[in-house]
């Protein structure tokens, strides 16, 4: 019988871990309004900044979804988490404040954002198949959890109303109306 050394990996995170929290009402954020689809603090700050956010937000439950708890070697699309802005939307006013930075794993950040994901499902981006787990899996994690979706107010703010505010800044759509919105989108390459 011949012994063979095992390598051990012990870089962060290569362990499966037990996540510390779980906040499955993440999964109840609201698509971003179209006005301020690429406004968004990650651009704004820039790199450096995301990145040391999203590395912290990563290691903060024990590299586990703060939302449904997986550790990001147990995701059935990757092994790696996504950072998500967190924000206060205001409807009314249309006002957006960044939260916090949260780390999802990228079923439950697709689920979040529903609505690219129907975009790329009806471009073929997304196969039919992930797309029904994907929403599945989200509708899931808040039945068990019995969390109810917010009602959107009967008023929702004018297009040129939507605004970011970051570190007291507003930061406005680059889009004028729908209609830009739409052009930009249809002729624009996958980011
Ligand atoms: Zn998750
Ligand atoms: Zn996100």
């Amino acid at each position: 019988m011949s012994y063979k050394p095992q390598r051990i990996d012990t870089s962060p995170g290569s362990m499966v871990q037990k996540p510390i929290f779980v906040r499955p009402e993440i999964l109840l954020h609201s698509n971003i309004p179209k006005p301020l689809h690429s406004v968004n603090p990650r651009t704004i700050k820039g790199k450096d900044w995301w990145n040391e956010k999203r590395k912290k937000a990563y290691a903060a439950n024990n590299f586990c979804c703060w939302a449904c708890g997986v550790h990001k070697s147990k995701d059935k699309f990757h092994n790696h988490l996504e950072a998500h802005e967190y924000y206060d939307i205001d409807y009314e006013k249309g006002e957006m404040r960044l939260k916090e930075i949260v780390a999802l794993c990228h079923t439950c950040h697709n689920y979040i954002h529903s609505g690219r994901l129907s975009m790329i499902l009806l471009k073929g981006e997304v196969s039919e198949d992930d797309f029904e787990y994907i929403m599945a899996y989200g509708r899931d994690i808040i039945d068990k959890n019995k969390l109810t979706l917010p009602l959107l107010p009967e008023k929702i703010a004018e297009w040129s109303q939507w605004h970011l505010i970051l570190d007291g800044e507003k930061h406005f759509s680059p889009f004028k109306s729908y209609h830009e919105w739409v052009e930009h989108y249809q002729t624009q390459e996958e980011e």
